[in-house]
């Protein structure tokens, strides 16, 4: 089974993704979590995406999409993959159909996570991460509730970076809902409520 996540950031895709892979054994592919390893460890693609990162902006195609390939080729990705920030475009849903069909795979079903624009900007503000194991959180937790790391905000979580990361949405992702709509597999799923709810609608879904 192959899922896209879609949904506005903050929306809950991490957080739906983290119980999906506890349920259903799937891989987690998290383009914003493996660009992050790659700018902690200072890579080449490190090098080249912090400033669009930092910004907001999309990191270019080129770059996320070989990222991709390189990562569906690990052998985890046999038992079925959660796309989570990924696609971004239609440019990178086309290039992920492709790949796909090269591999003989399919996307299942493509997860839009909805939620209002306030809502978001609050989230966003208030959320913070675990170093150490990636759980996410919010400024409620002073240590992480999982492994008692030390929570942080991301520096793409400041104010301007939020305002410009929904405007990218909107204007780039958005009308990935549309493309997904128009293959069949698209179901929306109400993001303003508690994730154990979220997650509920997710099983309705996927069984
Ligand atoms: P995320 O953790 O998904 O919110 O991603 C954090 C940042 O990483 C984004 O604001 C982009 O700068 C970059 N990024 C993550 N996924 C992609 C993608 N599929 N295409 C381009 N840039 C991405």
């Amino acid at each position: 089974m192959n899922i896209v996540l879609l949904g506005a950031p903050g929306a809950g895709k991490g957080t739906q993704a983290a119980l999906m892979v506890e349920k259903y054994g799937l891989a987690h592919v998290s383009t914003g979590d493996l660009l992050r390893a790659a700018v902690n460890e200072g890579t080449e693609l490190g090098l080249e995406a912090k400033g669009f990162m930092d910004a907001g902006e999309l990191v270019p195609d080129s770059l996320v999409i070989s990222l991709i390939k390189e990562r569906l080729a690990a052998p985890d990705a046999s038992k079925g993959v959660i796309f989570d920030g990924f696609p971004r475009n239609t440019l990178q849903a086309v290039a992920l159909s492709a790949e796909f069909d090269l591999m003989g795979e399919k996307i299942d079903a493509a997860l839009a996570i909805q939620l209002d624009a306030e809502v978001i900007v609050k989230r966003l503000s208030e959320r913070r991460c675990c170093r150490d194991c990636g759980y996410i959180g919010s400024t409620q937790d002073p240590v992480c509730p999982k492994c008692g790391g030390e929570m942080y905000q991301r520096d793409d979580d400041m104010p301007d970076t939020i305002r410009n990361r929904l405007d990218v949405y909107e204007k780039s992702t958005a009308p990935l809902i549309d493309y997904y709509r128009g293959a069949e597999v698209l179901y929306e799923i109400d993001g303003d409520k508690h994730p154990d709810e979220v997650f509920q609608s997710i099983q309705d879904i996927l069984g």
